[in-house]
């Protein structure tokens, strides 16, 4: 049985610098058995409809700008895995999934996955959030993926719990008390494992508004959420907040 991670990427520069952030994915990486391939729901990729990726050979998609010339020179070739994109289709049976042969892998993916997985050998689909989908139409279908983890596959989901760019001020290692709240909120729920109180995160209340002024990175959370089973636990991981910013992240179902 594969564990389930949500990771908070922050920065896509957290690729390439020798950080607290790179090292704990280099760690994370090294500490999990290997994934026959990975399946990765990242907060950079909204569509309308389902969408996985069908390529076989995914380009690398540099979709950020301002940054390094160093960043945007950063390939990661792992490969696609068709089988697995046709798989997942079949798994949700509610919704029509467009397997999109011609879509890369966004940083969401590779910024984590290139220190997870330097050499880039196992192989790597990503499925798209559906913007139509309510938070709980999102987590009904992640908890359709759930027959995966049997089959060797490591669903990786990308965001940030709390992401707020208006608000956020790069290098401020101001604690926001609105960020600190709904931290401490989310980490609450996740314990008492109210999934129901996290996937209606709009009656969370003016923090979670303020926290996830756009859903897209909040939402990856529901997807490593769904698959937790009863008897599971969940470790928590680069629990720091900057600014406007959590990089907390998720283990769960890990030996
Ligand atoms: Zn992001």
């Amino acid at each position: 049985m594969m564990p389930v991670v949500f990771v908070g990427h922050g920065s896509p520069m957290n690729a390439i610098e020798d950080n607290a952030w790179h090292r704990s994915w280099v760690a994370l990486g090294a500490r999990l058995s290997r994934p026959r391939a990975v399946l990765c729901v990242s907060a950079h990729w909204e569509t309308r409809g389902v969408c996985v990726t069908g390529a076989p050979a995914p380009e690398t998609i540099h979709d950020f700008y301002g940054f390094p010339a160093a960043l945007f020179a950063v390939r990661y070739p792992a490969a696609g895995e068709p089988a697995l994109a046709q798989r997942i289709v079949r798994l949700i049976p509610d919704a029509a999934v467009h397997v999109d042969e011609s879509r890369g892998l966004d940083h969401g993916a590779w910024s984590v996955l290139c220190a997870m997985y330097p050499q880039a050998d196992v192989p790597v689909v990503q499925l798209s959030l559906d913007v139509r989908r309510s938070g709980e139409q999102h987590y009904q279908l992640a908890a359709a993926l759930a027959p995966l983890r049997q089959e060797g596959i490591l669903v990786l989901a990308s965001g940030n719990i709390v992401h707020n760019l208006r608000l956020y001020r790069f290098g401020s290692p101001e604690q926001l008390p609105w960020a600190v709240r709904f931290r401490d909120q989310v980490n609450d729920l996740i314990a008492r494992r109210d999934h129901p109180a996290l996937y209606r995160f709009g009656t969370l209340g003016a923090d979670a508004a303020l926290a996830i002024n756009s859903a897209e990175h909040y939402l990856p959370l529901l997807y490593a959420l769904a698959l937790q089973r009863p008897e599971e636990s969940v470790e928590l991981f680069n629990d720091e907040l900057a600014s406007a910013l959590s990089m907390t992240s998720l283990l769960i179902g890990a030996a």
